[in-house]
């Protein structure tokens, strides 16, 4: 890398250099680079050793720990918000017992339609995460009605 022409690394250069595990983001479809906490969350030191990707929409994740392997893909504040919703509205179910936690997933699966080896509200699409509270809450509104 000592006769590079342009040593000022560009954001297209630096998305090229990681593209060969870069992810692909889910709000835009571009290759996501990598960078660390600091840009991502710069009120928290604490992340800055952490790597991410970004995506030049700002979508961004996380990777696996100690490692550059993404951790899902990037997604932006709408998927975030609606993953989190998912969360809310699906992990009481085997929380309270109601389900077993794998059982809770199968029926997860099915219920949205999503494989049950890429299952996870971690990776899942806005819509689909939207589609998860929808299930749930109509699986609630079955139980009680049997009740
Ligand atoms: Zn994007």
């Amino acid at each position: 890398m000592t006769d590079t022409p342009n040593p000022e690394p560009t954001f297209t250069t630096r998305a090229e250099i990681a593209a060969s595990n870069a992810p692909t983001c889910i709000e835009c479809g571009s290759r996501a680079f990598l960078t660390d906490g600091r840009a991502i969350y710069p009120h928290r030191p604490d992340l800055y050793r952490k790597r991410f990707w970004l995506c030049q929409c700002g979508a961004y994740c996380g990777c696996h720990h100690g490692t550059s392997d993404a951790l899902g893909y990037p997604c932006g504040p709408e998927t975030r918000k609606a993953r989190s919703a998912a969360h809310a509205a699906f992990d009481p179910l085997w929380r309270s017992g109601k389900m077993q936690r794998g059982q809770a997933y199968r029926w997860l699966s099915q219920a949205t339609g999503v494989s049950f080896d890429q299952c996870h509200i971690g990776m899942m699409t806005a819509e689909q995460a939207r589609s998860v509270c929808q299930s749930v809450a109509a699986y609630l509104k079955e139980q009680s009605s049997h009740a």
